[in-house]
């Protein structure tokens, strides 16, 4: 029997019967693996930490005709910072929930292993703001999967939407729709726009809860259950930002 071996990122963990686990995991080598973790509830010593999400895993795996099977899963690294406070925790964990929900299909998996551990990382320092890094982090990750946000013409006509103009948005267009096209329920001022303009080219910018209900109405347009995953946190990472 191989062993395979690589570095991953516990995207979702469920009980399966009295003692095993089911986890979805996303590997460093653009593979997005369901594996059965035998004994996964109760061995922390093949499987430290419990396969929980939040940590990176150097895991072993061995498939067979029933599925992949972990063979063990041993914790390469933690994020402390995280559970220090709940913004940056929800944020964290509703971020991995919208990879969970779009990693399967996705292009680039590979990708999106390092966008999450970025995410970590930018959440678990001190200063960090839950609700800009989950922006953020939306946008970057509708990009990858092949469904990057418009937000400098119309979606549907191409007629450009100069930067100092309010415009309207609609989710099943993946961005901005002008008036002669039906326009969109999203209104977004010329500040908001430029405000997610810088904090998509890293410069950073004042983001509010609108920012944050367009990504994930955004998302929503493209998968359901990741924009319920954001939904469900939204409480919690706007209070953090505002
Ligand atoms: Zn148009």
């Amino acid at each position: 029997m191989s062993v395979f071996r690589a570095r991953a990122l516990v995207l979702r963990r469920a009980a399966f019967r009295e003692h095993d686990l089911k986890v979805t995991l996303l590997l460093e080598n653009d593979v997005c693996l369901e594996a059965l973790a035998p004994s996964g509830q109760r061995s922390q010593r093949r499987f430290t930490a419990g396969l929980s999400p939040l940590c990176l895993y150097d895991l072993g795996w061995s498939e067979s005709r029933a599925g992949a099977r972990l063979e063990d899963a041993q914790c390469l690294q933690g994020w402390p910072g995280l559970s220090k406070r709940l913004g940056p925790q929800s944020a964290a964990l509703a971020c991995t929930g919208v990879i969970a929900a779009v990693a399967g299909p996705a292009p680039s998996q590979r990708v999106l292993f390092a966008l999450l551990l970025e995410l970590y990382e930018t959440l678990s320092a001190p200063d960090a703001d839950a609700l800009a890094a989950t922006v953020r982090f939306v946008f970057e990750a509708l990009d990858v999967t092949g469904h990057g946000a418009v937000l400098d013409r119309c979606a549907r006509c191409d007629r450009p939407a100069p930067a100092g103009v309010t415009v309207t948005l609609a989710a099943d267009a993946g961005g901005v729709v002008c008036r002669s096209c039906g326009g969109g329920g999203f209104r977004m001022t010329a500040s908001q726009r430029a405000a997610l303009d810088a904090l998509l080219r890293g410069a950073g910018g004042a983001i509010g809860p609108a920012h944050y209900d367009l990504a994930a109405a955004l998302l929503g347009g493209v998968n359901a259950a990741a924009a319920e995953a954001l939904a469900r946190s939204r409480p919690l990472i706007v209070s953090d930002g505002a």
